[in-house]
């Protein structure tokens, strides 16, 4: 018989979206009282960079590792570098994250327990709390919030991966501008594809380049190595480097429509409550808001969870819809996109914080056939 333990708040799955809630939660005085258990399947924490852009001193800014001012976009047709002014891109690589979480924060907060336990299932429990049935355990929670992936989110009908494999290298003479990021560079995109090149240089001799791709299928190994040889042999030609090291990751782009609560009373958060966005696979800054508003609301304050707003829903789909059906004509659209766009306003809209009239003006500017055919 497994054993029963009663704790405030339940928190299934340890990821990011879990970290930052706790990141806030802690911040309340009261927070010391409750017991709070993490359960995590897995003791390896995968080591991913996050990347995002911010227009205020970050809360977080502590574990930031860089930050850049401009942003380059190419394509075969035209290239473009911008101050993104009034925000700054910023990284916070996956190992700075977790040592500080696991091995700063919680060691320090004694009412908090990681459990290495696999969730089964969740379900409501009385008086308004629930259960969490793991592999070794059951744990009731008064509060339960959990960043567990429904399946079948995975078997939308618009279910794109975006796929990519990064190469950092160092040079042995400076040949990346330091302040800049290649947020999209589809110079060298193949044929009925929707690839791009990603650069963030660490220093004028040192990036991560990353080949980038929306597809349906996530490309084998010899595909991004072919990519990378491309892409040495037309940057690098002639240019002494080493390869640092390399990651890879898939993020999936998905028409879904996620709840912000599960069957079992949970209250969903990260990529489960659909805080990653569908056209752009960001997530970090939505799911610390979310955080920040979640914690509020369980010491009681009176704000609103927000909601992706019905029309951001939209335009996703219908984008997803052209990668998918003419990827072609999607590295059109954002070519046009980002030739007819102020950044620092496209960027805006990519955090879905646009007003109709801006949103107006960016569509005008786009072609509107390829929209028109898939509503
Ligand atoms: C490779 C990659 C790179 C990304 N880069 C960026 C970026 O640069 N910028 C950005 O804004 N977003 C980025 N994202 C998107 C998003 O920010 C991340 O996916 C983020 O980690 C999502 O947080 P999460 O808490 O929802 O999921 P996760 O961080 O994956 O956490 C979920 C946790 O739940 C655990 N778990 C799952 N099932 C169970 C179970 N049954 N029982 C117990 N534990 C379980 C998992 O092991 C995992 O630790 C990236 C995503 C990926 C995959």
């Amino acid at each position: 018989m497994p054993n029963t333990e009663n704790v405030d708040i339940v928190i299934c799955g340890g990821g990011c979206s879990a970290m930052l809630l706790l990141y806030y939660l802690q911040q309340y005085p009261d927070f010391s009282k409750m017991t709070v258990l993490v359960i995590e399947k897995e003791t390896v924490y995968d080591n991913k960079t996050w990347c995002f852009w911010h227009d205020t001193d970050h809360s977080l800014q502590h574990l930031i590792s860089n930050t850049w001012h401009q942003v380059q976009f190419a394509d075969k047709n035209f290239s473009s570098t911008q101050a993104i002014k009034p925000y700054s891109y910023s990284s916070i690589k996956g190992k700075d994250f977790y040592d500080y979480f696991l091995n700063q924060l919680i060691p320090e907060l004694s009412n908090v327990k990681i459990i290495k336990d696999e969730v089964c299932s969740i379900q409501k429990y009385t008086g308004g709390s629930s259960k969490v049935i793991c592999n070794k355990g059951i744990y009731i929670g008064s509060k339960v919030y959990s960043s567990i992936i429904d399946k079948q989110f995975y078997t939308a009908p618009i279910f794109i991966w975006q796929h990519f494999k990064g190469w950092h290298i160092k040079t042995d003479t400076d040949v990346f501008d330091r302040d800049t990021i290649t947020l999209m560079d589809f110079k060298n995109c193949s044929a009925n594809s929707c690839d791009f090149i990603y650069v963030l240089p660490y220093s004028n001799n040192e990036a991560l380049i990353e080949f980038t791709a929306f597809s349906p299928e996530v490309w084998s190994d010899h595909a991004y190595q072919l990519k990378f040889d491309q892409y040495a042999n037309m940057h690098l030609k002639g240019i002494n480097f080493s390869i640092i090291g390399a990651e890879q990751g898939t993020i999936p782009m998905v028409d879904y429509k996620h709840s912000a609560t599960g069957s079992g009373g949970q209250i969903l958060i990260g990529t489960a409550a659909g805080k990653i966005k569908a056209t752009s696979g960001y997530g970090f800054e939505k799911m610390r808001a979310d955080a920040q508003i979640l914690s509020a609301q369980f010491f009681k304050q009176p704000i609103v969870r927000q909601k992706t707003k019905n029309r951001f829903k939209f335009y996703d789909k219908l984008l997803l819809k052209v990668i998918l059906e003419d990827p072609q004509e999607a590295v059109r659209i954002f070519g046009q996109l980002f030739n007819k766009i102020p950044f620092p306003l496209i960027l805006k809209f990519l955090y879905e914080e646009t007003n109709l009239y801006q949103e107006a003006l960016i569509f005008s500017k786009l072609p509107f056939l390829p929209f028109i055919k898939r509503v």
